[in-house]
Formats: C-alpha cells, sequence, structure tokens
C-alpha cells in the first residue's frame, strides 16, 4: 500500500548543525500485513511513520501510495502517537472528532462516526469525559478512535503501548489485534514501533531493524507463526530469547 525507495532526511538544527536522520530506506508496506519497526532511540523510526503519514516531507527518494506520490494523495492513513496527544479541554467525542475536523464533513456524519469509532474501541459512556478523568489505557483508547474515525487504510503506531504499564498495555494490544483479525476495522496493514520485542513477534509478520547514524534497515525478519500468538509458547520464547 505504501512504498518507499531511496528515502533519506536530513534534519538542521537551529545552529545550523546538519544532521542525516534517514538514509536511503527502503521498504514496501503490504496489504494485509502487520509489520514492527525496532531500533536504538534516534535511528529515525519516528521520522520514518511522520513521512509516510505524510505529516512531514523527505528530502530524498520516493514515498508512494497506492502507487501514487503521497503528497497531494486522498490518503488514509492515520497515526498513533506514545503521548496521546489529546486536546485536554476537549471531552473524548470531541477529540476523535477531530480526525474528521478537515474532512468537510456535516456534523451529524462527524458524530455518528466518531460514536461508532469511540464503541468500537470499548469507551462507549465516556463521550462527555475529559482526558484527565480516564486512566492511561483508555486515553490511548481515544487516541486509537480519533485514528480509526477516518476508516484509515493503514495504521501507523509510534509506541502506542510503551506509556502504559505491562497489563493495560498488553490488554489494548490484544483487542487491537482482536478488531484486526475480526475484520471490525477498515485497516488493511499497519506499521507499529516498538522498542519490545516481544510485542513485535506477538504482534508482526515481519520485523524491521533500524540501524543508526543515519536510520537505515540493518536487517528484516520474516514471522512465520500462526496468529494469535501466546507470549509462553515455545516458537515466540525461540524467537525472542
Ligand atoms: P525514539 O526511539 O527515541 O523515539 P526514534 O527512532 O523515533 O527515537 P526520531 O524521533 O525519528 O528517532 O529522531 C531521529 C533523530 O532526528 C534524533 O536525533 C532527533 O533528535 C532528530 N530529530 C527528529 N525530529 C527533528 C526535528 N523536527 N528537528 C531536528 N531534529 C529532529
Ligand atoms: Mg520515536
Amino acid at each position: 500500500i505504501i512504498e518507499l525507495q531511496g528515502v533519506g532526511k536530513t534534519f538542521r538544527s537551529a545552529d545550523g548543525h546538519v544532521r542525516p536522520v534517514l538514509d536511503a530506506v527502503d521498504f514496501s508496506l503490504r496489504e494485509g500485513e502487520i509489520v514492527a519497526l525496532l531500533g536504538p532511540s534516534g535511528s529515525g523510526k519516528s521520522t520514518l511513520l511522520r513521512i509516510m503519514a505524510g505529516l512531514i516531507a523527505a528530502d530524498r527518494g520516493r514515498v508512494q501510495y497506492r502507487g501514487q506520490p503521497l503528497h497531494g494523495t486522498a490518503r488514509a492513513i492515520s497515526m498513533v502517537f506514545q503521548s496521546f496527544a489529546l486536546f485536554p479541554w476537549l471531552t473524548v467525542q470531541q477529540n476523535v472528532e477531530l480526525g474528521l475536523e478537515a474532512r468537510g464533513m456535516g456534523k451529524t456524519e462527524r458524530e455518528a462516526k466518531a460514536e461508532a469509532a469511540i464503541e468500537l474501541i470499548g469507551l462507549s459512556g465516556y463521550e462527555g469525559a475529559l482526558p484527565r478523568e480516564l486512566s492511561g489505557g483508555m486515553r490511548q483508547r481515544v487516541g486509537i478512535a480519533r485514528a480509526l474515525v477516518t476508516e484509515p487504510e493503514v495504521l501507523l503506531m509510534d509506541e502506542a503501548f510503551s506509556a502504559l504499564d505491562v497489563l493495560t498495555g498488553e490488554r489494548l494490544r490484544e483487542d487491537i489485534l482482536e478488531l484486526w483479525q475480526g475484520g471490525t476495522m477498515p485497516t488493511k496493514a499497519m506499521l507499529v514501533v516498538s522498542h519490545n520485542i516481544e510485542e513485535a513477534v506477538l504482534m508482526a509478520d515481519r520485523i524491521l531493524v533500524f540501524a543508526s547514524d543515519p536510520g537505515r534497515i540493518r536487517c528484516q525478519l520474516a514471522i512465520q507463526l500462526p496468529r494469535p500468538r501466546h507470549p509462553d509458547s515455545a516458537e515466540v520464547r525461540a524467537l525472542i530469547d
């Protein structure tokens, strides 16, 4: 669905210092797969996701979405952030509706779509709550509902579980996999950034490992286990240990 060829990105700091962050990344995210992206801090994982989401532009190389340049296409790509990125003064419903703001949609339709996304992720009854009244896991559910409300084909998750305690993170991850496997969400491919090899093995069909200085793909690992995967199964342990 998304194809990157020779993608590079360099940041220039205020003092004029130039720092290459991504170097010639070739990568395709295909329909039907979940890919995990692992790599050291600062290796450019978030930068790559932001390029794929169209939030920033690459300096070099080509990024295509269904064979068209990413820039300017009506793209259905959503991103979930580690820090949730909610507006604290807006309710759950309003935060989720923000995902639809740029779409020129009528109020009634926006409300209905937001309610459906909130229900899908298990937050019905909390539409009027403010983020500070919710637990971390529930706040991230709001972040996910806001990402899903546009019915994205591609979901990019940037350490979406790492601000949560272990059990809450696992619970949310399992709920997302259940939606994915049940075909209840319109999403056709996911890219999941993680620092956790177990999470990567449990979720992904393929794991990319980034090397830093500057970021590029160091290796790829295809996971050939069936889903669902149990964390304690011998096959999963063999990959993690
Ligand atoms: P982490 O695991 O800590 O989230 P990451 O792999 O996601 O790291 P990025 O956030 O993509 O890494 O950052 C890669 C490098 O690019 C870092 O050195 C960072 O300081 C730099 N960087 C990122 N965004 C900008 C920016 N807007 N301006 C300047 N430098 C930036
Ligand atoms: Mg990051």
